[in-house]
């Protein structure tokens, strides 16, 4: 008889890992809280505005891509990824812009109001970063580092041993954009991609620059239609794979006899199971739906960043890109707020990104649908209402001096997510990314896929291995189906 699997979750981890097992040949029923799947992903309409809840900016294409090609689909039947050019647009406060291309003509172009030596150290930092990414991410991203056995399969630790100082984990990202970059705007982009998972540049090993090449090297696109589609995409795929979908169905708790699972309790009842992978926040998986302190290593480790973003419909345009980023004066304090002193930054920077552009039914005729994102600090209880109402006052005081024609009079539709918001979803302290990694073995301090604890629990999602955003979660899902093929259907040979 085939093995049974209750996923919990229905994120794009827990749809990842249901893909995975029902194509192996695993009955598995998917329970998800909420109405709609997605998790941090959703689709908002307002007025006759459209919004994507979370992320918006999709990397790694050929993740999602095996994804579908894995489980013996198109992937260009499901979905149509569009490259985004220019990535993004970045607006310094004094004034200083640069659009940065993955097109290397037109970044030079883009380059050349900053003189050559700064394109020269921009073409050194792109080549770096290139070179952290090839030498970390086959052994980080694609095997589960944790199961020694599979570790030592694995052609890319064999490579990885003798390559530590080639990945540049002794110093931060900050110090080693500084010292290759030399710009401060420059490095001030640099810094920058440390939010992509949620952690802080200042801290943070260098390693992490790799994300920089995976941005501006491998490029950004967009799902046709919005991110949503991609979570579309996924739940239809899942029920032609026979994954049984429940929605509205919360699960309370994951029922363990004697060190193993025997299935999970909602309101409709005991639903049994062999298997159970949890793609809900591994802090909230222990404390709440097993009733038991976590271990140590994720007491531990860091959350990471949270989030306040505005979804705001514009009746009017402006001359900005798909994604743009609008720096704070002072990134180091910026830092210094969210991370050490865990309080909302006096002056953030703020990201926007206009779906308007690719699509432009996602606003009414003349209209721009924009999502604003302010990074927060990992929170704790209810947020705040008067912080929101600063933050807004802050944005939209930037706006009016870095944006032509922008005015708040225009906005006809606003809703906010607050920190609160995400935490609602079940990810511990509002973290957008589960938990960050300011040091240089917190990516050995995430849970495994697997747990060791109790017997037929596995962990997908951005708080487990390999992290936090869109590929990595989906890689989670199939890191667990490997797994759990291995031990309840048959040997694996994807190490
Ligand atoms: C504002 C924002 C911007 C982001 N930007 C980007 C970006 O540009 N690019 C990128 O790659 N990533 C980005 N991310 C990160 C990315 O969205 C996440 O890493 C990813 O979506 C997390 O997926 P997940 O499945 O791990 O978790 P989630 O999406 O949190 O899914 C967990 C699911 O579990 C459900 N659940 C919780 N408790 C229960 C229960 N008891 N029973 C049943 N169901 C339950 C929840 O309702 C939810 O659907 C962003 C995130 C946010 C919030």
């Amino acid at each position: 008889m085939a093995v049974s699997v209750a996923v919990v979750g229905g994120g794009l981890a827990g749809l990842s890992a249901a893909i995975h097992l029902a194509h192996r040949g695993a009955q598995v029923v998917l329970f998800e809280k909420e109405a709609a799947l997605g998790g941090k992903a959703q689709e908002v309409r307002l007025g006759g505005y459209r919004f994507d809840t979370g992320p918006s900016v999709v990397t790694l294409p050929w993740v999602i891509e095996g994804l579908f090609r894995e489980v013996g689909e198109d992937p260009s039947a499901w979905l149509r990824l569009v490259p985004v050019e220019p990535v993004t647009s970045y607006v310094f406060p004094d004034g200083r812009r640069l659009e940065v291309w993955r097109d290397g003509e037109r970044m030079e172009g883009a380059l050349r109001a900053w003189g050559s030596e700064a394109a020269q150290r921009w073409r050194r930092f792109l080549d770096y970063s290139r070179r952290l990414y090839e030498n970390a991410a086959p052994l980080f991203l694609e095997v589960p580092i944790h199961e020694v056995r599979r570790l030592l399969r694995s052609r890319a630790f064999w490579r990885w041993r003798n390559l530590l100082l080639p990945i540049d984990p002794f110093r931060s990202m900050h110090r080693a954009a500084q010292a290759l970059l030399r710009d401060p705007h420059l490095v001030q982009i640099a810094d920058r991609y440390a939010t992509y998972n949620g952690s802080d540049s200042f801290q943070a090993p260098a390693t992490l620059n790799l994300i920089f090449w995976v941005e501006n090297g491998l490029g950004v696109f967009y799902p046709a239609g919005g991110v949503y589609r991609l979570v579309e995409a996924l739940g239809r795929l899942a029920a032609r794979k026979g994954v049984e979908l429940r929605l509205q169905t919360p699960v309370r708790r994951i029922v363990v006899k004697s060190g193993r699972v025997v299935g999970v309790e909602t309101e409709a009842g005991f639903f049994p199971a062999q298997v159970v992978v949890s793609g809900v926040d591994v802090r909230t998986t222990y404390r709440q739906l097993l009733g038991l302190s976590e271990p140590l290593g994720v007491r531990l480790s860091e959350p990471s960043l949270s989030g306040l973003v505005f979804l705001w419909g514009l009746r009017s345009q402006t001359p900005l890109g798909h994604h743009s980023v609008f720096f704070s004066p002072d990134y180091e304090q910026e830092f210094r707020e969210l991370f050490r002193l865990r309080r909302p930054p006096s002056q953030p920077t703020l990201y926007v990104a206009i779906t308007a552009r690719q699509d432009p039914d996602h606003a009414p005729p003349g209209g721009e649908n924009w999502f604003v994102l302010l990074n927060m600090p990992a929170w704790e209880g209810a947020w705040p209402a008067e912080e929101t109402d600063r933050l807004r006052a802050y944005a939209w005081q930037v706006f009016r001096r870095q944006v032509p024609g922008f005015s708040e009079k225009l906005i006809e539709v606003e809703a906010v997510l607050s920190p609160s918001y995400w935490a609602g979803l079940g990810s511990a302290f509002g973290s957008l990314y589960g938990t960050a990694s300011n040091r240089p073995w917190s990516a050995f301090l995430r849970p495994p896929n697997r747990s060791r604890r109790i017997q037929g629990l596995y962990f997908v999602g951005g708080s487990a291995h390999p992290g936090g955003g869109i590929p990595l979660v989906l890689l989670s899902g199939r890191h667990a189906a490997d797994l759990i093929a291995e031990a309840y259907l048959r040997p694996s040979k994807n190490v």
